[in-house]
This record gives C-alpha cells, sequence and structure tokens, in this order.
C-alpha cells in the first residue's frame, strides 16, 4: 500500500488531508512538527511527504534540508503545503528539491492530482533506474566472464559452465573432460597477421571449439591458450573418444582474408571425476598433460596420468643429462637422402641429430631439441650440427660434388648474434663451399624480427648459401610473406605429403603450393614420402625432390656412405 507521510502542524488540515488520502486507499501518517516529521520520514520511508513550510520545532526547509542529505530520503517525492504563496518562498523550496506546492486552502482533486502525478513520476524513476541497474549488471557480468578484445568466454565463464554441468551429472556415473588447448606457432601468426585479423583468428578458434564441445563450452584463456568442457558423456571412454577426435576440428585451415592458415595444437585432457573434482585442478591437470606433448608430434592429444609427475621429473633429469651429452660424445648425426625426381640423382641429404643416452637408449630429437631449445644448450650443440656435417660432407669420397647438405637451424640459433660468424668460420674451416649448404629454418624464425630476418637472409643467400623454409603448409604458411624473404627452396610438411595418393584435397592444396613456389623461384622438396603411390603424386604435380622412408630413413655416416655415397653414380634401383 502507498504511504504518505503528512507533516502539519494545524490539526484542522492535517486530519483534513488524512480524510482525503485515505478514502483514496492510501496509507497515511502524520507528524506534528518539523522534527517529529524528519524521525518518521527516516524510519518508515514513506512513498511521499506532504509537508508545511510554517511549523514548530524546524520548519519545512529544514525537514526537506534534512531529508533531502541522505541517500534512503533523498529521492522521496516531496510536495510543499503553504498558505505564503509568494515567488521567493516558492523558488527556495523548489531550489531545496520540493517536487511540488499545494497553496493553502486546497480542493480534495488539487491534493490528489498532485500526489498522482508525483507517484507516478517517481515510479517512472525508479523503474528506469531498475533497468539502468539491471542493464549495468548485465554488462559487468558479461565483462567478467568474457574477454575484452574477443568477446569469446574467459575461464570464468568456464568455470561457471563446468559447475552448471557437475550439478547436472551430481550422483549419477556421468564424465566431463576438461581439455587445454595450446598453439605453439599461434603468437608468432597473430604478430605477423596484426591486431584486427588476430581478433579474427581467435574468434574462429573459439567457433570450432565451442562446435566441438558436445553441449560443453569453452574459453579463451591467454595468447594462445585456450580450454574446453566436453560432455557430459555417459561412459569414461566415451569421453576419452570425444576428446581424441577435438583435434580433427584443425584438420580443415582457418581462413583469413588470403591466407589459410593450418594449425596444430597440443592437447591436454583431464576427465571429472576421475582425475579431480576442481575445475582449477582439472585445468591444471589438461595443462600439465598437453606440456609432456612434443613439438608438432603426430599425436597432438594427452591424457593426463599419475605418472604425469614422473614425466616432468624425467624432463629435469633429461636436461640435466643434456647438459653432458656433448662433452661425452653422446650425439651423433644421421643422414637422410633427398632425391631429385627429374634426374633420379641423390639431390642432397639432411643431417638429422640423435642422441645415444648411455642409459635411456635412442632419445628421439622431438624430444630432445624442444629442451635444448628452452635452455641456451642450442646454440652450441646446432654449432656442432653444423661444424660435423660440413665436415661429414667433405669426407664422403662420391658424395657428388652438386648435392648439398641441409642443416636445421633452431629459432634460437637463429637469433643468437654470432650466427653469421658461426657460419663463416665452419665453412672456412671445413672447406665447404657455401654453394653445397643449405640451412632449413621454419616460418616462426622469419617471423620474430622480420628485418633482421630479411637482412640476414639474404647476406647469407648472396653468399651462396642455400635457405629452405621446413615444415611449409603448418602454421602461417603465406607466400606473399615469403617472398619478402631470399629463400632458395620450400619443405611441404609431410603431414600433406602422408597418403596424399587418397587425398584428392591434399593433392590440389600441394599442387598448388608447388605452381606458387616454382612462381617464387623456389625449389620444392616434399618430405615423409612413404609410399610408391605417393611419390608418383608428387611426380605428376612437378614436386622437385623428395625426401622419405620410401628411399630411405635417416642413416648413420657409415651406413649413408655404403648406400648412398660410395659409387660415384646411383640409379633409381640403387637409390631405392
Ligand atoms: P624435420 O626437420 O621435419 O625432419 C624430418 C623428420 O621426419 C625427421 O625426424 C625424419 O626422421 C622424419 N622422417 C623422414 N622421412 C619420414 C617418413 O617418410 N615418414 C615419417 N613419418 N617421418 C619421416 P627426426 O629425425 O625424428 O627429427 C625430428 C625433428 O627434430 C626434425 O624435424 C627437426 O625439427 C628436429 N631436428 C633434428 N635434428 C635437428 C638439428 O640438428 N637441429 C635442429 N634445430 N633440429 C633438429
Ligand atoms: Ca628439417
Ligand atoms: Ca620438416
Amino acid at each position: 500500500m502507498t504511504k504518505i507521510l503528512i507533516i502539519e502542524d494545524e490539526p484542522f488540515i492535517r486530519e483534513n488531508l488524512e480524510d482525503i488520502l485515505s478514502l483514496e486507499g492510501f496509507e497515511t501518517l502524520a507528524a506534528t512538527d518539523g522534527l517529529v516529521g524528519i524521525q518518521l520520514a527516516q524510519q518508515a520511508l514513506p512513498d511521499l511527504i506532504i509537508c508545511d513550510i510554517m511549523m514548530p520545532y524546524g520548519d519545512g526547509y529544514d525537514v526537506i534540508t534534512a531529508l533531502r542529505e541522505v541517500p534512503q530520503t533523498e529521492a522521496i517525492p516531496f510536495i510543499f503545503l503553504t498558505a505564503k504563496a509568494d515567488r521567493a518562498s516558492l523558488r527556495q523550496g523548489m531550489t531545496l528539491g520540493a517536487d511540488d506546492y499545494l497553496t493553502k486552502p486546497f480542493t480534495p482533486q488539487e491534493v490528489l492530482e498532485s500526489v498522482r502525478a508525483r507517484l507516478r513520476k517517481a515510479t517512472a524513476q525508479t523503474q528506469l533506474y531498475q533497468s539502468q541497474i539491471h542493464h549495468l549488471s548485465t554488462e559487468l557480468e558479461f565483462h567478467r566472464a568474457h574477454d575484452a578484445l574477443t568477446g569469446l568466454p574467459n575461464r570464468v565463464a568456464l568455470a561457471a559452465c563446468f559447475q552448471t554441468l557437475i550439478t547436472r551429472i551430481r550422483g549419477t556415473q556421468q564424465h566431463l573432460a576438461l581439455l587445454y588447448f595450446t598453439f605453439d606457432q599461434l603468437a608468432s601468426i597473430r604478430a605477423a597477421l596484426g591486431s584486427d585479423l588476430s581478433v579474427a583468428l581467435v574468434q574462429q578458434i573459439g567457433q570450432r571449439l565451442t562446435a566441438a564441445s558436445q553441449g560443453g563450452g569453452m574459453a579463451y584463456i591467454s595468447d594462445h591458450q585456450f580450454a574446453m568442457v566436453m560432455g557430459p558423456s555417459p561412459t569414461l571412454s566415451q569421453a576419452q573418444t570425444w576428446a581424441e577426435a577435438v583435434a580433427q576440428v584443425f584438420d580443415a585451415p582457418i581462413t583469413l582474408e588470403d591466407h589459410n592458415l593450418f594449425l596444430i595444437p597440443k592437447i591436454g585432457v583431464a576427465i571429472y571425476p576421475q582425475d579431480g573434482v576442481s575445475f582449477d585442478t582439472l585445468l591444471l591437470e589438461a595443462e600439465m598433460a598437453a606440456t609432456g606433448l612434443p613439438e608438432q608430434g603426430d599425436r597432438p592429444v594427452s591424457f593426463y596420468s599419475t605418472d604425469l609427475h614422473q614425466q616432468v621429473k624425467y624432463r629435469f633429469s633429461m636436461e640435466a643429462d643434456l647438459h653432458h651429452a656433448l662433452d661425452r660424445q653422446e650425439f651423433q648425426i644421421y643422414y637422410q637422402p633427398q632425391i631429385d625426381l627429374k634426374t633420379q640423382t641423390l639431390a642432397g641429404a639432411e643431417a638429422l641429430m640423435r642422441w645415444f643416452h648411455p642409459v635411456r637408449g635412442n632419445i628421439s630429437p622431438a624430444h630432445f631439441i624442444p629442451i635444448a631449445e628452452a635452455t641456451d644448450l642450442m646454440v652450441p650443440i646446432g654449432e656442432w650440427v653444423l661444424r660435423t656435417a660440413c665436415e661429414q660432407v667433405q669426407r664422403w669420397p662420391h658424395y657428388p660434388t652438386n648435392a648439398l647438405i641441409s642443416v636445421n637451424l633452431s629459432p634460437r640459433q637463429f637469433a643468437a648474434p654470432d650466427l653469421r660468424e658461426t657460419i663463416t668460420q665452419v665453412l672456412a674451416q671445413t672447406g665447404l663451399p657455401p654453394h653445397r649448404l643449405e640451412l632449413e629454418i621454419t616460418e616462426t624464425v622469419l617471423m620474430q624480427d622480420t628485418s633482421l630476418a630479411q637482412h640476414l637472409l639474404r647476406d647469407l643467400k648472396d653468399s651462396g648459401i642455400h635457405i629452405a623454409i621446413d615444415d611449409f603448409g603448418v602454421g602461417y604458411s603465406s607466400f606473399q610473406y615469403l617472398s619478402q624473404f631470399a629463400l632458395s627452396t620450400l619443405k611441404i610438411d609431410r603431414c600433406f605429403v602422408h597418403h596424399l595418393a587418397s587425398r584428392p584435397k591434399n593433392q590440389t592444396l600441394v599442387a598448388a603450393m608447388i605452381q606458387m613456389a616454382h612462381d617464387l623461384g623456389l625449389k620444392v622438396v616434399a618430405e615423409g614420402v612413404e609410399t610408391e603411390a605417393d611419390l608418383a603424386c608428387l611426380q605428376s604435380i612437378e614436386c622437385d625432390i623428395v625426401q622419405g622412408y620410401w628411399y630411405s630413413p635417416p642413416l648413420s655416416a657409415e651406413a649413408f656412405e655404403q648406400g648412398y655415397a660410395a659409387t660415384p653414380s646411383a640409379t633409381r634401383q640403387s637409390l631405392r
């Protein structure tokens, strides 16, 4: 019921007002002077106040001044009642915040009209205020749960989504999978794309993940990290199968303007409730699982397990052992032949490191190179590879004089300030002519400091050294971008070459890559050729050189010499 406070010292007027208002269904309260009026207003918080001006113990101006100073009573509609209708006192009341004036004597109609008008206005104001508050809090809630730049849900939103799902499946046997995604190439791709396209790229990743979440949700966590809650799933194995399948979401490239971006995520998975019950724990476990994955490995999905702690310990001990591996001569270089498809002769060999650990045996470079790269070890190890490979070529008596030796250069090596000097020194010391050396770098290297890379590559190429772009197709892969650099060779990543013969889409793509590379004056090497069918396919689309198990796996220096560098000329049969 609407409550109206009447503050009036003259009993007749006060009672008259009470009658008028209660007859209309209002609840009335009455005060006989200003002081009582203020107290009553503060206690009862009426919906409207009608107040006389001339009263004992605090006049009407004192009342309105006191009430307008306190937030709770500040906005209560206030109508003055006065016999004084001179302009000055009207102005004074309005200045203090009165909403209307009623002059005595008044008719019931005048009172009710004024009261209703004030109440209507107050209601409208309250509604407006409430809708503004509602709007603001919705907005704040959105900001709290979304990334400001991309508008994608953030960690807070995903935690809430997880809680909702947990509540829904509590007491059942259902499972949720929490997935953590990291895209190693994303930081450098974004640097190359610029901010607008970067936002669009992240949004597209977000859309793909959302679509794959099987009713769960996704979050954009930071620069190159995403997370997803999948499920609920009725069985553990179903949750695992879903998580395994998520990697396929990135099989197709993301297209932005004229860029086709192939992204390879590393995915870590933790399952509720078997691996943990809290969102934070599961996310941490999923992240740990992803961290253990090798760089661009064949299996991009890794499940959390309790022995993951063991794996982290293993990594630390491997790092310690890596420090001594050079001194202890535990490294070797294997050589994988590269075959010229037109002439069927040896075009070159790629030097690939092997680490024969005294206890752990043969450790894959895919495992130890990232560790070396994360520490300062990569630079001295890389220099050793370069020197040893150059020396080796000089020692093979029948290695064709036009065949190259390809050496991988990691991003850290490329960024080392004395790289140019090291290369000059190694070539001088081993006597290998610069035009027989090829350095393989990845696009990531180019993106780190474009102008520095441009100068260095130009300088190297001018000296006769060949520069190959390794693992092309995975990541940024823009020909326009490549044309800015002095390059000689494009190595198409083996993920495009694998099963090429049975994948028409990849054939079109690889054919286009070859065509464009040729237009830029680059030679093309296809990596990972394993079957005759894939080889034939590459031949038909004019690939220049192939490398892969079909001809030979990487071989020790001795085995390579026997197979490829022992006789002056090799026929196709002998190459196979
Ligand atoms: P990468 O440079 O892409 O080298 C090609 C990898 O593909 C080699 O793996 C090679 O053994 C493998 N491979 C060759 N033919 C086939 C095939 O037909 N099928 C399949 N499935 N794989 C094939 P590997 O030797 O294990 O080396 C892995 C990666 O480690 C290399 O990839 C390279 O990134 C890195 N790496 C190896 N040696 C060095 C090095 O001396 N310096 C640096 N910076 N990185 C190195
Ligand atoms: Ca390589
Ligand atoms: Ca490669």
